[in-house]
């Protein structure tokens, strides 16, 4: 078996879906995962946000967009107007969430992953039946009932040891060799929807890979492989070749773009190779990501975003801030905070953390717990590991850089965004 994997962009109109048909032509044994179309994912969150604000009529004019937008690809695949009464169940059912939502802000993930779930439901059923027209025998995969999660809304991570009898119980179930799978979703335990978190669909693509023991795992992208910067930001990024899980873990947890922290360790535990690979060319290497590779001779520059930075202190101004280490991380995993970097000193605890709903009710349950905070928005963390003396001026440099973290090799500078 391989498995390949399709983001958002690869089949955001239909020649991107044409173009998955010409990529898998002549395959067989392979599961393909299959992230939301375009920027459904984002408009399926404004969906969701009007529910949060009690803005119904907002929440339904977006699933209007949505609606047409899925209604064109599907006309221009079939090159006539074409409903596909799958379609219009899933958009029956989306408009009965909104419409009956009685929403509860403690429930706020729960109800985000019942909304934003549709994505992918969407982008599967047209693929699915789009190949089965084009004479690709498949079977549309339930993933909701493959993947069991934990209950973790929003953020759920795949109980492999769990989910493996049913993801293989369900791909033997049949005489098809081609299966097309939601990316980003499950089920929890309760029978409720879950998400993997933002871009999980490559996760739920290894998960596939390592449940099946695929020979390989196959991610096709609107770029010619893992870059060593993202072009947008930073000019003269090169392709690298060749990386290591261990590097392509940290690069991606730096936030490096390329891929979900969350997808090597399910490869890397069965040694299977993943291929980042450019959808509008098959011939092309791409990169490969394995257990040993060739060093990267070039920089590698990371910038995630949407950061804040908390500086803690204790109000006693007691001197053994390390005592105190426990309780606060407990206090900001129960507010589900994601810390990036560390950074202390005799009585200050220096945190870049994503921004998340969560954070104001975090600082506040830390001021009620004897601590002064002090909080920035507006925040970056760019890593760049193999700095050189040029980009050290560059970058590491400036009134907007915060704070500033070294080794031989990496730095990691919290700044304010540019
Ligand atoms: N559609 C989801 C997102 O945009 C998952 C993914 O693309 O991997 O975040
Ligand atoms: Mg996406």
């Amino acid at each position: 078996m391989k498995v390949y994997k399709f983001g958002g962009a690869s089949v955001r109109h239909a020649d991107g879906v044409r173009n998955l048909h010409k990529i898998i032509a002549g395959e067989r044994d392979l599961f393909i995962v299959v992230s939301a179309m375009g920027k459904t994912t984002n408009a399926l969150e404004r969906v969701f946000e009007g529910v949060q604000r009690g803005d119904r009529a907002a929440a339904t004019a977006e699933i209007a967009v949505l609606r047409e937008y899925h209604a064109a690809i599907i006309d221009d695949l079939w090159h006539a107007p074409q409903q596909l009464p799958q379609v219009e169940e899933l958009f029956a059912g989306l408009e009965e969430v909104v419409a009956h939502a009685d929403y509860r802000p403690a429930d706020a993930e729960l109800w985000y992953d019942r909304i934003v779930a549709y994505g992918e439901l969407l982008s599967t059923t047209i693929v699915s039946a789009y190949l089965a027209h084009a004479g690709v025998a498949n079977r549309w995969i339930d993933m909701r009932r493959c993947f069991v999660t934990g209950q973790r809304h929003k953020d759920a991570g795949v109980d492999i040891e769990a989910s493996a009898p049913l993801l293989r119980a369900e791909v033997g179930r049949g005489p098809e060799r081609v299966f097309v799978g939601q990316g980003f979703i499950g089920g929890a335990p309760d029978g409720t929807t879950t998400t993997l978190g933002r871009e999980g669909s490559d996760y739920s693509a290894a998960v596939v890979a390592h449940i099946l023991d695929a020979e390989s795992m196959s991610v096709w992208k609107d770029v010619d492989g893992v870059l060593n910067a993202d072009p947008k930001i930073f000019p003269d990024a090169v392709k690298i070749a060749e990386l290591n899980y261990l590097d392509t873990i940290e690069l991606a947890y730096s936030g490096a773009q390329i891929i979900h922290p969350k997808t090597i360790k399910p490869l890397q535990n069965k040694n299977i190779p993943l291929y980042v690979r450019p959808f509008d060319d098959k011939r092309k290497p791409g990169t490969v990501i394995r257990g040993v590779s060739a060093p990267v001779d070039v920089p590698i520059l990371i910038l995630k975003k949407n950061q804040v930075l908390l500086t803690i202190r204790p109000r006693d101004f007691s001197f053994v801030l390390e005592e105190k280490f426990a309780a606060i991380f407990l206090l900001l995993e129960r507010y589900r905070v994601k810390t990036n970097l560390i950074h202390n000193s005799a009585v200050n605890l220096s945190l870049c953390i994503d921004e998340s709903w969560h954070v104001d009710e975090a600082v506040a349950a830390l001021r009620g717990e004897g601590f002064d905070v002090m909080k920035i928005d507006c925040m970056e963390l760019l890593t760049i590991r193999g700095y050189t003396d040029s980009l050290w001026a560059r970058y590491a440099c400036g009134p907007h850089v915060f704070v500033r973290q070294a080794t031989q090799s990496t730095v990691r500078i919290v700044r304010k965004r540019v």
